[in-house]
């Protein structure tokens, strides 16, 4: 579903990533972890396809997109690579049901339906013409985590998606990500500082000194 091949990467002097390779399969869940600073948002944001890597490829559903025009990767992106932040990222002037349907809207192929089946599974039937002003913290990362699944994307990219939730908040959304994610056969890529969060993954890898380590680094 999404593979990434010796990424390298750079800000100014600072060497943020230097040889990470990482692949996630069809229904798979990944988490990354690493000390604040490591990369890991970098890292995220260039198999988002949101940055174009210094180095390294970029693989989404078969296909190589770091090389690809910024807009065209783009286009590709809505129906391949879903995304979820810590702050949800919804747009305050769409209703929710608008805001589920923007990957699909973007891929050419609007689907209410799916996007309400979606709002349903996460607990939100009958909330869509609310505007994201009036939800909760923990209702927005809903509608995010809906948002993310709504064109049926190989992959989702979540970067600390639990991360401004309290527990309760946090188990939820995080269950229905990865529930969610299963049911469509969707990977997940997990961005995390939480172990319980971690404990969702098939895998979990540490990112240190830009590159991944298979033994837990004391950080603490
Ligand atoms: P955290 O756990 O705190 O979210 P992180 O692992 O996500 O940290 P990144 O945000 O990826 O870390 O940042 C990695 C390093 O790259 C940091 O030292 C950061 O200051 C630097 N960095 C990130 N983005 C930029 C940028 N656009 N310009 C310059 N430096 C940057
Ligand atoms: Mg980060």
């Amino acid at each position: 579903a999404l593979k990434a091949v010796d990424i390298q990467h750079s800000f100014a002097e600072l060497s943020v990533l230097r040889g990470v390779s990482l692949e996630v399969r069809p229904g798979e869940v990944v988490a990354v972890t690493g000390p604040s600073g490591s990369g890991k948002s970098t890292l995220l944001h260039l198999l988002g396809g949101l940055d174009t890597p210094q180095g390294g490829e970029v693989w989404w559903a078969g296909e190589r997109v770091d090389t690809l025009d910024t807009q065209v990767r783009a286009s590709r992106r809505a129906g391949r690579v879903g995304l979820v932040f810590q702050h949800h990222y919804l747009l305050e002037d769409l209703n929710v049901l608008d805001n589920v349907m923007i990957p699909s809207r973007l891929a050419g192929q609007p689907d209410a339906g799916r996007a309400r089946a979606l709002l349903e599974r996460v607990g939100l039937a009958g909330r869509d013409r609310d505007f994201p002003g009036v939800l909760s913290g923990g209702e927005r990362q809903r509608v995010a985590v809906a948002r993310a699944l709504a064109a049926g994307p190989a992959v989702v990219l979540a970067d600390e998606p639990t991360g401004s939730l309290d527990r309760a908040n946090a188990r939820l959304v995080a269950e229905l990500l990865v529930s969610l994610a299963r049911e469509h056969g969707a990977g997940v890529l997990l961005v995390t500082h939480d172990e319980r969060l971690a404990a969702f993954a098939d895998r979990v890898l540490h990112l240190l000194d830009g590159e991944f380590t298979d033994e837990l680094p004391d950080y603490t």
